[in-house]
């Protein structure tokens, strides 16, 4: 890989290293030539420490590697993503980011409809809320709504209509999410389940 290491004065280029898995970035570190070199030969991320002033392994001391799954350069070959698989919590404060984060796996947009879901669970009493209205009525009503709306997906399908055929989808992923939430759960739990199937 043709990095400019060149570029700063000290030899030194930022890594932002990101969670092959969760795409979450948990730090931001830097390199010079030897510690890239380090880390490709041994999988194990290596800095270059500017407070230590040294080659600096991290998890060197706390056993919380970052183990090497890809590098990326940029488009003008100074900064390096790269991508990996935390051993533990990635900051030395003991939290999975250095920006005190949880390093879960976010669903965007369905994650942000699942917290609102739960915000409006958790405000059963707003009279407008239809979500709201659906808890008062009970996990039993939910459940049958999911039924309903999965069969109006199958007459759907049977369509050439893909607007109704999507619409119905929506309606149906909604109150699957309503009803998860009701029993506790979040997609990511089927997720989850789904990945322990893979071999
Ligand atoms: P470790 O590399 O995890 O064994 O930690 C050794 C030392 O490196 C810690 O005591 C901190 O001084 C420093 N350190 C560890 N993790 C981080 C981090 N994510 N960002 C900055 N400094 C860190
Ligand atoms: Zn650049
Ligand atoms: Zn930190
Ligand atoms: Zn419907």
């Amino acid at each position: 890989m043709n990095i400019d290491f060149s570029k700063n004065t000290d030899g030194l280029i930022p890594a932002i290293i990101q969670d092959s898995e969760t795409k979450n970035v948990l730090m931001l570190g830097y390199m010079n030539a030897e510690a890239y070199a380090k880390t490709v030969e041994t999988n194990k991320v290596t800095f270059y420490s500017r407070t230590k002033q040294r080659l600096w392994t991290k998890g060197e001391e706390s056993g919380n590697f970052l183990n090497l799954i890809d590098i990326k350069n940029d488009c003008d070959n100074d900064t390096l993503l790269i991508q990996v698989e935390p051993v533990g919590a990635t900051c030395h404060n003991g939290t999975d980011t250095c920006w005190a984060e949880e390093n879960k796996t976010e669903y965007g947009f369905i994650s942000k409809l699942e917290n609102t879901i739960q915000t409006r669970r958790e405000n059963a009493d707003s009279e407008k809320s239809y979500v709201a209205s659906l808890f008062k009525l009970g996990i039993n009503k939910i459940a049958q709504k999911v039924g309903e709306e999965a069969i109006e997906v199958v007459i759907e399908a049977k369509d050439d209509n893909d607007d109704l055929f999507l619409s119905e989808s929506a309606d149906l992923l909604f109150h699957y999410l309503i009803l998860l939430q009701a029993k506790g759960f979040k997609i990511n739990d089927v997720v989850n389940v789904l990945k322990s199937r893979q071999k």
